[in-house]
């Protein structure tokens, strides 16, 4: 039985009989000593391997490269590396598997290169790295949510519900031409559900309707959107969180954000210390990093620890436009009423506010149509959470719970179809809250990565699938 190398560096004793598998990383040898560096992937670490190449035959030597899988048993040593307390005195290896023109070089390459290997680049220490923080993000949600009485509820994958009431739906058909209405329309009765259907796009609706139930639920799976927006936070399938809270008001609802937020940061800082150090290490090593103010480290670390900015979208518009950076923007502040791009949200966290700042009460013109009327009549109770360096990470609002005001935005956009949905307005309506976090644009956050393509294994995005 072999240990995983994590096991071996934390709690292997000197002396101690082991067998360690893995991949190489790196091969250094001379006449009388070889060391090879293997990484399993349990952790950031690679196991130091020495032994003496005279002892293994020439052939094999040559096939232990970068890529190359092995098994090594032999005894544990005491390092004399500063990074380990153990390394291993190799006695027997076995090639596992050979790993002739590997691509991928023991040396940094780019992102964009390994975005090429997606399939591959698992194998690196900054995939590595970011592959366990988001398994560990996951992990503490669930522990989040279950340790407040909230029930995970699976919601569907494919809806007849288009939950924005917007496009940017993949649908979801068995016929390879729909026949078509009189009217030129797709006739869907033909079809699988007979009638028309799509990837979700937020799994709300169907919480909203448990809600009602359970009292407090959260979704947690995949989300789709057939957006053509090529930026550096948008993936056309990503990772949703999803709670919804009967009786919870817009403003419980933020508190509740913030400290899922925080709880995250503060299970991340202290589960995850040798890949945020890595991580750390790997951004201050970049060229630009002499412009940043704070390292990744110390910016999880502030996040954590200040109070999130509280500010009104009118208040939002009016920093913005009195900012001296109006001009500048390349998108123009035209005033109330304009959606906020990301260059604004920003701005108003990175430069105005300098922490994650959560904004409220948006047009009502700007926004989805279940948010509910604020007494202004102008605005809705809705708030987006702003994140440094990421924008939106998190969208949320109270419900509209009055049927009369709910029916009037609906048939004023033209929603039909979702008769199910306003039963939880006819029997037995309540005020309720909830937000979608994006749990892939807080890893961005977290790993202090660029591209939200490098958080998520093998990224779609449009015109790239890539397996
Ligand atoms: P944006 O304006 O940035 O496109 P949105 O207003 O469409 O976001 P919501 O519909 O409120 O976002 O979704 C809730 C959360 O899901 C967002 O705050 C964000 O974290 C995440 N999200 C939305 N669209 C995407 C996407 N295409 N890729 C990754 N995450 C996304
Ligand atoms: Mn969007």
């Amino acid at each position: 039985m072999h240990t995983k190398i994590k096991e071996l560096l934390q709690f292997g004793t000197v002396g101690a009989q082991v067998e360690a598998k893995g991949w190489i990383r790196t091969k250094r040898i001379n006449k009388q000593v070889m060391f090879l560096t293997l990484n399993d992937g349990s952790c950031q670490q690679s196991l130091q391997i020495v032994m003496s190449p005279s002892e293994l035959p020439k052939e094999l030597l040559s096939q232990l490269v970068t890529g190359a899988s092995v098994t090594v048993s032999g005894r544990l040593v005491a390092s004399q590396g500063a990074n380990q307390s153990v390394e291993l005195d190799g006695h027997h290896l076995t090639l596992l598997g050979n790993a002739l023109d590997y691509p991928l070089q023991p040396k940094a390459h780019s992102l964009e290169f390994l975005r090429t290997w997606a399939h591959l680049r698992f194998r690196t220490n900054t995939f590595g790295a970011v592959f366990r923080i988001r398994h560990a993000i996951s992990y503490a949600i669930h522990h989040f949510f279950h340790e407040r009485g909230f029930f995970y509820l699976h919601t569907p994958i494919i809806t007849a519900a288009d939950a924005e009431g917007a496009g940017e739906l993949f649908r979801v058909t068995t016929l390879d031409t729909p026949p078509k209405h009189p009217d030129g329309s797709m006739d869907y009765s033909a079809d699988f559900f007979h009638t028309a259907t799509n990837l979700t796009v937020s799994g709300q609706l169907a919480a909203e309707a448990a809600a009602m139930g359970l009292g407090a639920v959260y979704t947690f799976g995949p989300t789709f959107r057939a957006e053509n927006s090529n930026t550096t936070r948008h993936l056309a399938e990503f990772w949703m969180v999803e709670p919804e809270v009967a009786f919870n008001t817009l403003d419980d609802t933020i508190v509740l954000a913030e400290a899922l937020l925080k709880f995250l940061l503060d299970y991340v800082l202290k589960q995850c210390p040798d890949e945020l150090d890595f991580l750390n290490q790997r951004l201050l090593s970049h060229s630009h990093a002499e412009e940043a103010t704070m390292t990744l480290l110390e910016r999880l670390q502030f996040v954590l620890e200040q109070p999130f900015a509280r500010i009104t979208y009118t208040e939002a518009i009016a920093i913005l436009a009195a900012s001296n950076k109006h001009g500048q923007f390349v998108y123009p502040i035209t005033g109330w009423g304009m959606d906020l791009q990301s260059e604004h949200e920003r701005y108003l966290v990175e430069h105005h506010f300098k922490r994650p700042v959560v904004v409220t009460d948006y047009p009502k013109a700007i926004k989805a149509f279940y948010m509910r009327q604020n007494d202004d009549g102008k605005t809705v109770a809705a708030m987006d959470i702003l994140f440094p360096g990421v924008g939106e990470i998190i969208g949320g609002s109270q419900r509209e719970e009055r049927m009369d005001y709910l029916t009037a935005v609906m048939q004023h956009i033209g929603i039909q179809n979702l008769n199910w949905y306003l039963d939880t307005r006819r029997f037995g309506t309540i005020p309720h809250s909830g937000f979608g976090l994006g749990l892939d644009r807080f890893v961005l956050f977290v790993t202090g990565m660029e591209n939200i393509r490098d958080v998520i294994p093998f990224p779609r995005t449009p015109g790239h699938v890539p397996c």
